[in-house]
């Protein structure tokens, strides 16, 4: 059997540079060669804006956009809504109850997101995302995920999850391993550590040619640089870590070029503008194509979530029969 590929998103918000170079790139690339599954996950998106429902629908679209926009074929993918498959809810309702409470208050993910919610307690489906993440990836048997590093302990805690439940009952369900892209966390254009749509701070990959312009001036440099000659440090830069992220060739030049004070911060803004337009440029066409045809795209997720479904169903008779629960 070909090895199956799962990961998804958030449906808070369009997506951004850091999904593309952090899952995307590599979904788009993976799915040539396995059988790809990619979740919007509406669900998880609740955990932090269940007073929000109408901004989660209205993502859910947007979102879909995206991935038809940037190279996911549905001919090869299957692209699901997380909520319509009720299997999936089911498995994170099982996983819990082998799963403590300690383990997910420690998840380095989970304290770093919650300091960022400012609140001082954390909601019980919060606290529990990671597991109904593990339940995203074995309903369907996935072995690769592709994510970005911020992934890794949940992944860490489904490889678990899915190592105690084959012990405890019977081996039915597939450990999963983390595909980490090239550029595990692209940086914020204000220089946080994290491209991320809910600090404000990304290039959303429906940008027009004006809007990427306007980012990139408006993007955070090296603090020390302050005439142009002033020799730079390309590390703390964000305009440096996207020409490693998006250009091939010249890197080692501009380093050279900061930390010499050759290049201007204008200079080498101007080059990576320009990369970023040759990037997003040519998935203009297919978003006016599919935003044009709202009913095909519909008929994608209908299709695909009637497809992830059929799976769902399947595991979730193997993982009753191996619980016992298969009463009658
Ligand atoms: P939110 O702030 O709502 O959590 P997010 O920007 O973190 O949004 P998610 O939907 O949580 O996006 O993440 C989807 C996928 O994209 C994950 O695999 C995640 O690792 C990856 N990803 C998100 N932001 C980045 C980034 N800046 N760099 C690399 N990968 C990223
Ligand atoms: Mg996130």
């Amino acid at each position: 059997m070909t090895e199956r590929v799962l990961t998804g998103d958030r449906v808070t918000g369009k997506l951004h540079l850091g999904h593309y170079v952090g899952s995307l790139k590599n979904r788009v690339a993976l799915q040539e060669q396995y059988d790809t599954y990619v979740l919007l996950a509406d669900v998880q998106a609740l955990t932090t804006h269940f007073d929000k429902p109408d901004l989660i629908r209205s993502h859910l679209r947007e979102v879909a956009l995206d991935y038809l926009a940037i190279g996911i074929n549905p001919d090869r993918a299957t692209i699901f809504v997380q909520s319509m498959i009720p299997e999936i809810a089911e498995l994170t309702v099982l996983f819990s109850m082998f799963v403590t409470v300690n383990v997910l208050r420690h998840n380095p993910t989970v304290k770093s997101e919650s300091k960022h919610s400012g609140l001082d307690d954390m909601y019980y489906g919060f606290l529990g995302y990671p597991v109904s993440q593990a339940a995203d990836i074995t309903f369907c048997k996935a072995s690769i995920v592709p994510v970005g590093d911020d992934q890794l302990p949940h992944l860490e805690l489904a490889r678990k999850i899915v190592r105690r439940f084959n012990e405890l009952y019977k081996p039915v369900l597939v450990e999963p391993r983390a595909l980490i892209s090239e550029m595990p966390r692209l940086v914020g254009t204000d220089g946080n550590a994290k491209m991320s749509k809910s600090l404000g701070n990304s290039i959303e990959l429906d940008s027009t040619t004006e809007e990427i312009a306007y980012k990139i001036k408006r993007a955070t440099t090296d603090p020390a640089r302050i005439r142009k000659n002033d020799p730079g440090h390309p590390d703390v830069c964000p305009i440096y870590a996207y020409h490693r992220a998006f250009r091939s060739s010249e890197v080692s030049e501009i380093r050279e070029g900061c930390e010499k004070g050759t290049i201007s911060c204008a200079a080498c803004k101007a080059l990576i503008t320009s990369a970023l337009e040759q990037l997003i440029e040519p998935t203009r066409e297919r978003r006016a194509y599919y935003a044009a045809r709202p009913d095909v795209v519909d008929d994608i997720l209908l299709s695909g979530t009637r497809r992830a479904r059929g799976i769902a169903r399947e595991t979730m008779e193997e993982v009753r029969e191996a619980m016992s629960l298969d009463y009658f």
